[in-house]
């Protein structure tokens, strides 16, 4: 028996004056979309922007639902309406901001598991690093790939083995 350890490394930024300008526009459109959220039952309103290989930016927001199982975090709307319209074109990055109705979260927002498994197959499916950006207002989290939010991740190739 071994006991193995895995690390992951992620950059904090203090500001969103701090961060590069691509990062500082995706969260510019991340707080945005927050505020079209459909989030009447929880008031939490999420918003993500994905910057994709081409240049196109996608937005997307929480969309809730009164039975509760049937509605969608911001992310997942947001990378699933980019592969159905570009379906060829990787993702590149991803901002995702929180809003709790007092304003953006002090920390960090962070995906649900469901979204860090959508993020790390879009990696695989395009072969290519997404760099995630995590908006708070006390701190702000990049990290270089989806795979750091979700170590020891369920891939495709796991069918086929
Ligand atoms: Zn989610």
């Amino acid at each position: 028996m071994q006991t193995r350890e895995i690390k992951i490394l992620f950059k904090e930024f203090e500001s969103v004056a701090e961060l590069p300008a691509q990062d500082k526009q995706l969260i510019e459109a991340a707080r945005s979309a927050a505020l079209n959220a459909y989030a009447p039952y929880s008031k939490f309103q999420v918003g993500a922007a994905v910057l994709l290989e081409n240049g196109e930016l996608i937005t997307g927001n929480n969309q809730e639902n009164a039975d509760f199982t049937d509605g969608l975090c911001a992310e997942r709307v947001a990378l699933f309406y980019a592969q159905a319209k570009f379906p060829s074109v990787p993702v590149k990055a991803i901002a995702v901001t929180a809003n709790n109705g007092k304003g953006i979260l002090e920390e960090p927002a962070q995906p649900c598991g469901s979204c860090r498994q959508v993020l790390v197959e879009t990696e695989v499916r395009f072969n290519q690093p997404i760099r995630i950006i995590l908006d708070g207002k006390q701190h702000i989290h990049v990290l270089d790939e989806a795979e750091s939010l979700l170590p020891l991740a369920f891939k495709p190739k796991a069918l086929n083995s």
